[in-house]
C-alpha cells in the first residue's frame, strides 16, 4: 500500500493538531472542519479501507470508537451528542486511503448526511 498523508502525520513528517495519541491510535483535528468540532481517529496500522479490515483489527476498531467517545466526553459534548462516520471508497466519499473515523459535534447535524450528486 502506498503511503498516505496520515502515515506522514503518524510519523510526524507533517504537522497536525493532535488531540490524543498512544501506541494504537492517533486523534487529530480535521484540517477542513465540517462542524464546530471535527476530528479524526485513525489506527496507527495502515488499513486502506473498511474492506481491508481483518479479524485481527477488530480490537483497534472498537478502540477507535472508545477513543472518540472519550474525547467527546472531555470536550463536553457526550450528552448533546455527536456523529461518527467512516467513508469507504469513491461512492462513500473516501479521499484518504487510511481508515479514519470522522467525529463531528457542536451543532445539530442534518440527516440524511448526503446530497445527490448533480447530473451534468
Ligand atoms: P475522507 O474524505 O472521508 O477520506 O476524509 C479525509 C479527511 O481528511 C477530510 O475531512 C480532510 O479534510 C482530512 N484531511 C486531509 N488532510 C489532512 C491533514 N493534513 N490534516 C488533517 N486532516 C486532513
Amino acid at each position: 500500500m502506498s503511503e498516505t498523508i496520515f502515515t506522514k502525520i503518524i510519523n510526524k513528517e507533517i504537522p497536525a493538531d493532535i488531540l490524543f495519541e498512544d501506541d494504537k491510535v492517533l486523534a487529530f483535528k480535521d484540517i477542513s472542519p465540517q462542524a464546530p468540532i471535527h476530528f479524526l481517529v485513525i489506527p496507527k496500522k495502515a488499513i486502506a479501507t473498511i474492506n481491508d479490515i481483518q479479524q485481527e483489527d477488530d480490537a483497534v476498531i472498537g478502540y477507535m470508537y472508545r477513543t472518540a467517545a472519550k474525547l467527546c466526553a472531555e470536550m463536553g459534548v457526550s450528552e448533546q451528542g455527536f456523529r461518527t462516520v467512516m467513508n469507504c471508497n469513491d461512492d462513500g466519499g473516501q479521499t484518504v486511503y487510511h481508515i479514519h473515523l470522522h467525529v463531528l459535534a457542536g451543532k445539530p447535524l442534518g440527516w440524511p448526511p448526503y446530497q445527490e450528486k448533480r447530473k451534468v
